[in-house]
């Protein structure tokens, strides 16, 4: 059976027009950090595509794009923040400024994993930029340089972010009926 549609959800955070405000304005912010450098960009798959491509359009650098995709083992009690590489990056990463470009930052362990990785790949810098970052839930450190949202306690969904795959093609940020996540 397809999910409702339109979806069934609490409220709007964020619409269309904050987001594409917000974003321009942490665009400015990184095109100020990287002047006079090139900037690899690389996309964790697939919740950061949306939110990486609307980012890359207003960035005034010479740009580069690149993609990972991983599994997470966090759901696992007994192993949080387990996660493996499923899909890796087409080229190597050495020499190059890096900002690695997240959905949301929650927990930490997915990203902690992932900056151990790519940093042993020596990379000239490595940055992150989110979406969302949800500071409440924080179990490790990792240091966010650019952030579009600080968020709460509550399910989001839209902008690249899914409930069961569904939904990430919303232009507004919503939080999800607690009774529709099942
Ligand atoms: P963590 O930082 O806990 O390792 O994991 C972050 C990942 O958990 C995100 O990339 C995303 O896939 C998922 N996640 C965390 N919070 C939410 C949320 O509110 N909505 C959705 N759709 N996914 C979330």
């Amino acid at each position: 059976m397809n999910p409702p549609y339109p979806p069934p959800i609490d409220r709007v955070l964020y619409t269309e027009e904050q987001i594409e405000q917000r974003i321009r304005e942490v665009a400015a912010e990184i095109t100020a950090r990287y002047r006079d450098r090139s900037l690899k960009l690389i996309g964790v798959l697939k919740g950061s595509v949306f939110f990486l491509t609307a980012l890359a359009r207003h960035l005034e650098i010479p740009v580069r794009v690149d993609y990972l995709a991983i599994s997470s083992f966090s759901a696992s009690k007994s192993s949080p923040g387990v996660v493996r590489i499923a899909k890796d990056l087409d080229e190597p990463i050495e020499g190059d400024d890096v900002l690695v470009v997240e959905d949301i930052v929650d927990t930490g362990l997915t990203l902690r994993y992932l900056l151990q990785t790519l940093a042993g790949r020596g990379p000239n810098s490595l940055g992150i930029c989110t979406l969302l970052d949800r500071t409440s839930r924080r179990l490790v450190q990792v240091p966010v340089e650019f952030r579009c949202f600080e968020i709460g306690d509550h399910f989001v969904v839209g902008c690249g972010l899914d409930h069961k795959q569904y939904y990430r093609n919303l232009r507004y940020l919503a939080v999800l009926k607690p009774e529709a996540k099942g």
